[in-house]
Formats: structure tokens, C-alpha cells, sequence
């Protein structure tokens, strides 16, 4: 009979407890005890939980207070030379200190570097390692969370990151090689799998992502040898784990590598089962990722079934787990409170809860039980009416995408035509200055909001509070002598939830948080049908700005892969075909604005590169049809009508051919932090239209002066021609106040001023 697991469990909390008990903390207001109690509660809480879906054996150490990679720097003592002594006089001050930095009590600590966790849209805090660095087991947390699990009854098996995962996701200070530390730190692997075999573990899981990804030989080495160290561990039983994607050319040699199980994502690689049954030696314990921790839709039950009955088949020894693909961390928790979600969509839906429930159906079902059959049934009914409801297929989209031309995603005339007319029709200066399009969200803005959902304020007065924050922007940045304006987007909650709630085909959870870094969470929109606009969605608001000034009024507009990128995506159709439905409707509000008079318009990605596929061979294929819809969206308008896209976190190197094939006429990126490094991979491609590296780093309270965006600019100005130069910050100022904001715009106008008067 299989055993039915998952890999991690989301750690924030139904209700975000654990974020408040971290912000509590935070601010003083708790104390520690407190802190761990309530951390303590939420594993146990988490753990019972799974056990009540049908768990029979429960992740352990896949919790963390603030981030599992951090866990494993501190656990191996992996820590820069200058955090360590906070971090030995008191263990969470250290702790909070790499993740947040320090400001206090005389110390000045930086935080570490933060990344994403590889696609998703968890971000990770990156270990720094150096030449000869040392490790030593400082902290038993995951021995603590075994006892904790085991003491209450449960069957837990530990989580690791895997040695070679862990290297790979650390950076080396000083450029040297992290994969020579690999001998340093084994022996705290050693040390903790015989820790944890002592404890009475039978298994520990031991995460190595990397190996769905391309490997080099140095890389297979560092397996290699890495393995065969902890095969000579006196741990518990290895499950080597991966996932995020299929193993591909890597199956044989992961098959092979000395551990007592495998664990495979079949939801990312469907395909790979019969590859890895083939390679799998017999003694193997073979963990098949079923549920799909990346999504929200119920699994086809019916298909897993059948794959769990296959690998049975092929060996009937060998033992099978059913498991989630990856860590249940991506997905919301619970499917019950979503009482708001509208009722023909919410039997569609699984959440980690109902995720375990699921695989333990394919476990009843595989011996015949009654209620797991019934169940079988019940889940192949849902499935079949999420595929033939009509709330899902749109005909008249489906007919207009069918008819759509090439020709409709490219511009009239080329961007030297263009760029003439757009100069004789906006008659702006050399260097002209924008912003990327929110101001400061204060909370005054805030809490109308919140006050108007609430049913406290009116609509009526919403809308007229909105419009005096609006026009009183406008009245800022013409007083600043900005030359094309914004309107500020006080009316937008998060650039991509105003456009999803305007938008058929989009749904919204109450509780469903996933965890972003730390104590951030984001809801992701569920976008479960086909996309269409129903009515115009942001032309009054430009209209309104536009009517205020006889500057230019930018229109803004979240892009289509962006929507795409941030959102649970259906998974009954490719990615890029509900791309193209958000693209056209995003046209449609392009064509709008344009018919409105506004002349310029933005269009966001700042997701596009977040997009990018694990494998290299992946990328093209998704940029192609990445840009196709980027240009679907934009290219619609007459050549006098100017395009403006922005990208920040992105570096562009290796996607600047796709970035120019969107041909937006101004591109505006982030660049100020990287002292106008990013700019690079535009000067070497020659990149031909409008660029507005950013000089004003919007992350920071800190206010750039003067001659710091002047030294910038003029460092822009070495590299690319005046003609093609904008002046404007990295990114949109809704997090900073007012009075940084004004101060840093009257400074960053002053430098494009001064510019103009030098050429
Ligand atoms: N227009 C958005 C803003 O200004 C862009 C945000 C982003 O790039 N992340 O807030
Ligand atoms: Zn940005």
C-alpha cells in the first residue's frame, strides 16, 4: 500500500499568524518566548492538519521563522564574519539581523542579498561563502522539530537542503569556486543525519533542486561525491528529492546516486515516470510529486491513479509514496473559508489542505475502498465541469483569437518614423523627465480604500477623495517641472489585483496568502477562465488626469505576462494561450486610452524575465510568445502615440533581443543601485529606441541629490546618444512619503535641466 506525504507545508498561517507574531516581535512588542510559543503552535497546528487530510507521515524542519535557506547558513554556521557575534550573544537578534539587517544599539548590520527561489515567487536569502570558510553545526533545529513531531504522536521525517543545492544557492564573496566548500561542509551533514538517526528518524528528506536544472561536469562531481559521503553517514533512510521540473538528461545519473528513494515532480514532468522506472535501481523507494504544489486546480485523479498503479506494476516490492510535487509552500492552505469565491468555481479548487485529502483518495482508491472511489468520482465530475463550463470558454474571444495577424502586433512604421512623429506631436525637451507611475500610497489612501470596502465610505466619496489625491499629484509634478506626468494610481490596491478584478475570467481568495519573503505574503489572483474586458478599465482615470494638465498624461497598464506571471494560471490550456487572452484585452484598453487622447502609454513587465524557464533549451520558446504578447498588446496604436514599457529586478544580458523585439519607443529600468551597470547590455546590443535608466533608487528612504543623478546621467551619456536618454527613478514611488518624493523629483529635474543646458 503507498504511504501518503508531502513535501513542506505553508508556514505563514491560515490568518497570517505567523507574520504577526514576527512583526509583534519586531516591533518589541513580544518578546521571544512568545514568538517561538506561537511558531511552536502553527507546526503542530499544520502537522495535525495534514494527519487529518490523510498524511500518514508529516514533513519536519520544512518550517522557519523567516527562511529555510537562512536556516541552513546559521545551522552550518555559514554567516558573514561581521554578523556573528550578535548572532552568538543572541541567537533570533543574529537571526533577524542577516535577514533584516541591524540598526541598533550601535550596530550598522546589512542584510543578506534576497533572490527568488528558483521560478517561483518565494525569494530566498543568499548565503555568503568565501575562500576557506569553515562550517560547524551550530543549531539542531531540525532534531528539535522531529522531537517536537514525534513527542506528539506523529511520524515525521526531517527536511534538508541538500548539500550541493545549498552550495549552489549561496554566493562565494570573493568570486572563488562554492562547490570547493563541498568537503568543508559534509561533516555537519554527517554530524546532523547521525544527530537525527539518534533521535529516531527512519527517513530524512534531503532537497537537491538542481538536479531538474542543467548540470555541468564539476556540478555531477560535487553529486557524486557528496552522495557517497552521506551514504557513509550513520543517518536515517535518504530520500533524494527534486523537484520543480522533470530530471530529463539527469535521470539516470540521480537514479544512480546512492540514496534510498527518489523523489519526482510528475506534475512539471509528467512524462519522466517511465524514464525513471527504467533507471530506478530495485531497492529504491520511489516518491512520486502528484499534487501539484505550484497550483491551485484538483488533480486529475483519475491520471495519478494510473500513475501510481504503474509504478506498482513494474516492481510491486518497491515502495511507493504519494506525495506533492514540490513543498505545498507555493499555495495557499485551506479551500474552506473561501466561502466568497463564487460556487461554481470552488469545487475546481485544492488548496494544501485539500491536496493531502487528495492523495489520500488515491491511496484508498488503490485498494478498492468505498468512500475513496465515491470520492474518485466526485473529483471527475468536478473536473469534467470545469472543462465544459460555460464560464470558462468564451466564444467570441476564442473566434478573435483565431483571426488574429501577424500585423497586429507590429507597429505602422519603424521606430525612426515613429520617433519623428512622436517628437512633432509631443514637443518634448532633450532628457525628459517621468516617473514609473505610482506616488506615495499613504495611509490615508489606505484606509480609504479599506474604509470603501468596508462599506463605511461611499463610492461617491471614494472616487472624489481619489480625485483630489489625483489632481493634487498632477499639481505636484507640474510645480516639480516633471515634462510627462502620472496620474499616481491611488485607485489601484496592487498592479495586477485592480486589472484582474476589472477582468471575467479572474477570481480572488479571502485567506489564500503565499508566502513572499519573510513575513510578506501576496494573494495571488486565480485566473480560472477565459480573460476577457467587459468594460474599459482605467480610461476615466487617465482621462480625468489628462483633463487636469496640457502636459502629457502617461496611461498605465500592468502587460500581459506580468498578469500571467503573478497569478495562479489554469492549467487546461498552455500558459501562453491565457497570455494572449490578457494581451488582447489589454489591447482593447490601449486602443481605448489612445481614442481618449492619451498619447503616451506605459505598459508593465516588470515579470517578464521572472518568467524565464528553468531549462536554457525553454527559453526561447517562452519569450517568444512572452514579447508576441507584449506586442499584441501595444503595437495596435498609430506611430504619433508613444509606447513606454518597464522592467525592474531585471538584469538583461541574455534576454535583450527579446526586450528589443518588443519595441516599445521608451524603455524605463532600474539601474541606479547598479550604478548604470544594467545599461551595458543595451549599449552592446545597440539597442535603438528610448531608454530611462533609473537614477533615483526608489527601495531606500534614502534621497539621492543632485550631482549623485547627474553623475549617472553623465555616465548614461558616455555610453548612449541624448537623443535616446529619459530621465526617471527605478520604479514607482507608492512606498516612499512626500516630502522624499519631492525633494529627490526637484533634484532629479534640476539634473536633467542642467544637462540640457550642456549640449
Ligand atoms: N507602474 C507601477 C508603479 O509605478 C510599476 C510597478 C513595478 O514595476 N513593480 O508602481
Ligand atoms: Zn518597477
Amino acid at each position: 500500500m503507498s504511504l501518503v506525504t508531502y513535501l513542506g507545508f505553508p508556514r505563514i498561517g491560515l490568518k497570517r499568524e505567523l507574520k504577526r507574531a514576527l512583526e509583534s516581535f519586531w516591533r518589541g512588542e513580544s518578546d521571544a518566548a512568545a514568538l517561538q510559543q506561537a511558531a511552536s503552535e502553527l507546526r503542530l497546528r499544520h502537522w495535525r492538519l495534514a494527519q487529518d487530510a490523510g498524511a500518514d507521515v508529516v514533513p519536519v524542519n520544512d518550517f522557519s521563522l523567516y527562511d529555510h535557506v537562512l536556516d541552513h547558513a546559521v545551522m552550518f554556521d555559514a554567516v558573514p564574519d561581521s554578523h556573528r557575534a550578535v548572532l552568538d550573544a543572541d541567537f533570533l537578534t543574529g537571526y533577524f539581523a542577516l535577514a533584516r539587517g541591524l540598526q541598533k544599539d550601535g550596530h550598522d548590520l546589512r542584510a543578506l542579498e534576497m533572490t527568488k527561489w528558483f521560478d517561483t515567487n518565494y525569494h530566498y536569502l543568499v548565503p555568503e561563502l568565501r575562500r576557506g570558510q569553515t562550517f560547524r553545526l551550530r543549531d539542531d533545529k531540525p532534531v528539535r522539530e522531529f522531537i517536537q513531531a514525534r513527542d506528539a504522536g506523529l511520524r515525521p521525517r526531517p527536511v534538508l537542503l541538500g548539500p550541493v543545492s545549498f552550495l549552489l544557492l549561496a554566493k562565494t564573496t570573493d568570486g572563488s569556486a562554492r562547490l570547493a566548500l563541498l568537503d568543508a561542509l559534509l561533516p555537519c551533514y554527517v554530524q546532523l543525519l547521525a544527530a537525527l538517526k539518534q533521535a529516531g528518524a527512519e527517513w530524512v528528506q534531503i532537497d537537491e533542486p538542481f538536479l531538474v536544472l542543467d548540470l555541468d561536469e564539476d556540478t555531477r562531481h560535487a553529486y557524486e561525491h557528496a552522495w557517497e559521503v552521506l551514504s557513509r553517514a550513520d543517518g536515517p533512510k535518504r530520500l533524494l528529492t527534486t523537484y520543480f521540473g522533470a530530471l530529463g538528461d539527469n535521470a539516470a545519473f540521480a537514479a544512480r546516486l546512492p540514496a534510498n528513494g527518489l523523489h519526482i515532480d510528475l506534475v512539471r514532468g509528467p512524462d519522466q515516470l517511465d524514464d525513471v522506472l527504467r533507471v530506478l535501481p530495485s531497492d529504491r523507494t520511489l516518491s512520486l510529486g502528484l499534487a501539484d504544489g505550484r497550483n491551485v486546480w484538483r488533480a486529475d485523479l483519475d491520471k495519478a491513479l494510473l500513475a501510481s498503479q504503474r509504478a506498482h506494476a513494474q516492481l510491486p516490492s518497491r515502495q511507493i509514496w504519494l506525495s506533492s510535487s514540490c513543498s505545498l509552500l507555493h499555495v495557499p492552505i485551506d479551500l474552506a473559508p473561501e466561502t466568497a469565491l463564487p460556487g461554481a468555481i470552488r469545487p475546481w479548487l485544492s488548496f494544501a489542505r485539500q491536496k493531502i485529502e487528495e492523495l489520500r483518495t488515491i491511496a484508498d482508491a488503490q485498494r478498492n475502498d468505498a468512500g475513496a472511489l465515491a470520492a474518485l468520482a466526485a473529483a471527475r465530475a468536478a473536473r469534467a465541469a470545469r472543462l465544459l463550463s460555460p464560464l470558462v470558454t468564451r466564444p467570441g474571444l476564442r473566434r478573435r483569437l483565431e483571426a488574429l495577424t501577424a500585423d497586429q502586433g507590429t507597429r505602422k512604421s519603424p521606430y525612426a518614423v515613429r520617433a519623428e512623429r512622436q517628437r512633432e506631436a509631443l514637443r518634448l525637451p532633450l532628457f525628459p523627465t517621468t516617473t514609473i507611475g505610482s506616488f506615495p500610497q499613504t495611509r490615508a489612501v489606505r484606509e480609504a480604500r479599506a474604509r470603501n470596502r468596508a462599506g463605511l465610505l461611499s463610492d461617491a466619496d471614494y472616487q472624489a477623495y481619489l480625485e483630489k489625491e489625483t489632481a493634487a499629484a498632477v499639481q505636484t509634478q507640474e510645480q516639480l517641472g516633471i515634462d510627462v506626468l502620472v496620474h499616481g494610481e491611488f485607485e489601484r490596491n496592487d498592479m495586477v489585483e485592480y486589472f484582474g478584478e476589472q477582468l471575467d475570467g479572474y477570481a480572488f481568495t479571502r485567506l489564500g496568502w503565499v508566502q513572499s519573503y519573510g513575513s510578506r505574503c501576496v494573494k495571488p489572483p486565480i485566473i480560472y477562465g477565459d480573460v476577457t474586458r467587459p468594460a474599459a478599465m482605467t480610461v476615466q482615470w487617465s482621462r480625468y488626469a489628462q483633463s487636469l494638465t496640457i502636459l502629457p498624461m502617461k496611461g498605465m497598464l500592468t502587460g500581459p505576462v506580468t498578469m500571467l506571471n503573478w497569478s495562479f494560471v489554469r492549467d487546461d490550456q498552455p500558459r501562453a494561450d491565457t497570455c494572449r487572452q490578457i494581451a488582447l484585452a489589454l489591447r482593447d484598453e490601449v486602443l481605448d486610452l489612445e481614442a481618449a487622447g492619451i498619447r503616451i502609454i506605459q505598459i508593465d513587465e516588470p515579470a517578464l524575465r521572472e518568467g524565464l524557464p528553468l531549462r536554457r533549451t525553454d527559453w526561447a520558446a517562452y519569450l517568444q510568445w512572452a514579447v508576441e504578447c507584449f506586442r499584441l498588446t501595444a503595437n495596435g496604436v498609430a506611430d504619433e502615440t508613444q509606447i513606454h514599457t518597464h522592467m525592474c529586478y531585471s538584469e538583461f544580458n541574455d534576454i535583450i533581443d527579446a526586450v528589443a523585439a518588443m519595441d516599445a519607443d521608451v524603455v524605463s529600468i532600474e539601474t541606479s543601485r547598479s550604478r548604470m551597470e544594467l545599461l551595458d547590455a543595451f549599449v552592446r546590443f545597440r539597442y535603438p529606441n528610448g531608454i530611462g535608466p533609473g537614477v533615483y533608487d526608489i527601495h531606500s528612504p534614502r534621497v539621492p541629490g543632485k550631482a549623485e543623478m547627474l553623475g549617472l546621467l553623465r555616465k548614461a551619456l558616455d555610453v548612449l546618444p541624448a537623443e535616446q536618454l529619459w530621465v526617471n527613478p527605478d520604479c514607482g514611488l507608492k512606498t516612499r512619503d512626500w516630502p522624499e518624493v519631492r525633494t529627490a523629483l526637484a533634484a532629479m529635474v534640476s539634473a536633467a535641466r542642467e544637462l540640457r543646458l550642456g549640449v
